[in-house]
């Protein structure tokens, strides 16, 4: 297989998921599908790493800037978990691991139809940010800006899992 299908993305454990523990649930979800941790920190996030992630010509565009603000604070209010990972075009099957954007509409089986359940209608009532536990960038392109956004180039790292050779056939 050649080297071009390995590709990367950035993850968010959003501050729900840290504050709940479920940190460790998720992570072992994607090192059981054979995933490659690269880059790993717990931090709170400024204002400012918030607003560059969730950019306003993408989320206030999509979704209107009440949102956005909502989100920005959000992701603000604690602790995050950011990660790397690697993997056979590794975007898309995160994204499907993680479910749809809107927990209720989310199936079993992903992250977000597992552990959460409300709906965009609720998190509007109540003038909050919609609690679906995970961010995961949703193109190659998004991912290579997003992980300029948390991680310096130094903070990753090259090593191979002892079930490499079973998911990477090298
Ligand atoms: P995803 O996180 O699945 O890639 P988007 O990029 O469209 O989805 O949206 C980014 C985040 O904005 C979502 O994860 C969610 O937290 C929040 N969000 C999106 N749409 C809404 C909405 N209609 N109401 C409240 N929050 C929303």
């Amino acid at each position: 297989m050649s080297k071009a299908n390995i590709t990367r993305t950035l993850c968010l454990v959003k501050p729900d998921g840290v504050r709940r523990g479920l940190t460790g649930d998720i992570l072992s979800r994607f090192e059981r599908a054979g995933l490659r941790i690269v880059g790993l920190k717990l931090l709170v996030p400024t204002d400012e790493i918030a607003r560059k992630h969730y950019r306003y010509e993408d989320i206030a565009v999509r979704h209107g800037e009440d949102v956005w603000n909502r989100l920005v604070s959000f992701l603000c209010s604690g602790p995050v978990v950011a990660f790397v990972l690697e993997g056979v075009d590794v975007v898309p099957v995160v994204r499907k691991m993680c479910g749809s954007t809107e927990p209720a509409a989310s199936p079993p089986g992903t992250i977000r139809g597992d552990f959460c359940h409300h709906t965009y209608e609720y998190t509007n009532l109540k003038q909050g940010s919609v609690r679906n536990l995970i961010h995961a960038s949703a193109t190659d392109e998004e991912a290579d800006y997003e992980i300029s956004v948390w991680f310096e180039p130094s903070e990753l790292v090259s090593y191979k899992k002892a079930d490499h050779a079973e998911h990477f056939l090298d």
